[in-house]
């Protein structure tokens, strides 16, 4: 029997991670496979963990949990709960059951006639129409730009083969765009639909500003295409600069100099320092990202694991068997 890993990064998830222990373990006893599930507890300032803690007591073999010294992010998460997975496959979810385990079945099915990565692509309803409306001229606009290609609706809610597994742990960058990375390694891939649900519990952790900065994050982080288009815009501009010189010494040699222009050169002076200042904040990004790589820190730190049990947990887990609050 194939050994199937379900990899869940929980940030502040109290409020649902046992609703989503239950309905995963239902659909994964059904089917025919050995499995575990992976939980990586990213910082929560909530009871997640004492909830992981029970989780993995009450099904010592069939699950882990590793909880981060604090929050370092999604990315981090995933990447932690794929170093961890051991199985033949490893299947990547939400714990908001907005990845609806029912899914897994499939997945597994298109596994067994050989994809490697089997993605579940979630369509827009029940989003806010504004941000499915930006969302879609975002991934328009960045596929024309980047390199790999990144799909509207594609999320990290995919079965990867060991093989895939393997390949992504082997990239050893600090700055981590899933989305790019999946799409980046290649393998051979299968995509399918499915109806968004809404989240089940608890709040999103996306606020408006996140999102643009993730924005940012994809359009960066694959190429210097970004770069390449300061240059461009540097020469047209120059080029502009050069041709409106021409065309006043022109008028000036034989019309004589008429009104001095002020507003044509403070629009053009604070023009240019705009775009001045935006290509160095582009050139900043890349350095930054080099200055986090150069750096080598790893990409999260692990302060608990299941199986290790330390003396302050196993007093916390004696005081949730005695019913005392944690
Ligand atoms: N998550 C995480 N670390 C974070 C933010 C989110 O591990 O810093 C997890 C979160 O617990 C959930 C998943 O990532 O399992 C997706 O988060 P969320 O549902 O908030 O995002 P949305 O579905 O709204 O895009
Ligand atoms: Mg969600």
């Amino acid at each position: 029997m194939m050994k199937l890993s379900v990899v869940v990064p929980c940030f502040n998830e109290e409020a649902v991670v046992e609703r989503f222990d239950a309905t995963t373990r239902a659909v994964l006893g059904n089917l025919p496979v050995e499995y575990e599930i992976c939980y990586v507890d990213d910082g929560s300032t909530d009871a997640t963990l004492a909830r992981l803690r029970l989780l993995a007591e009450r099904h010592p073999n069939a699950t882990r949990y590793i909880s981060f010294s604090r929050n370092f992010g999604k990315e981090a998460g995933m990447l932690a709960g794929l170093r961890e997975a051991t199985g033949e496959a490893v299947i990547i979810m939400d714990a908001d059951l907005q990845h609806p385990p029912e899914l897994i079945g499939r997945m597994l099915d298109l596994y067994e006639l050989g994809h490697d990565q089997v993605i579940a692509r979630r369509g827009r309803d029940g989003d806010k129409p504004l941000r499915s409306a930006l969302s879609r001229a975002y991934y328009g606009a960045v596929n024309k730009w980047v390199d790999v290609e990144l799909a509207d609706g594609v999320g990290d809610f995919r079965l990867l083969s060991r093989p895939v597994v393997d390949a992504l742990l082997a990239l050893p960058e600090y700055n981590r765009f899933s989305k790019g990375l999946f799409s980046w390694i290649g393998f051979d891939t299968v995509t399918f639909d499915y109806r968004n649900a809404a989240r089940e519990a608890g709040q999103t952790k996306w606020r408006f500003g996140t999102l643009l900065n993730y924005g940012m994050d994809g359009l960066v982080s694959f190429n210097n295409r970004p770069l390449r288009i300061a240059i461009w815009l540097g020469i047209t501009l120059a080029a502009l600069a050069a041709c409106y010189a021409v065309w006043i010494t022109v008028d000036a040699m034989s019309n004589g100099v008429t009104l001095p222009g002020y507003v044509t050169l403070v629009a053009i002076v604070v023009g240019l320092g705009g775009v001045q200042m935006v290509m160095l904040g582009l050139i900043g990004e890349y350095i930054g990202r080099i200055y986090y790589e150069t750096k080598k820190r790893p990409h999260f730190l692990v302060k608990e694991r299941s199986g290790v049990p330390g003396p302050p947990q196993d007093a916390r887990i004696r005081a949730v068997r005695e019913g005392k609050a944690i």
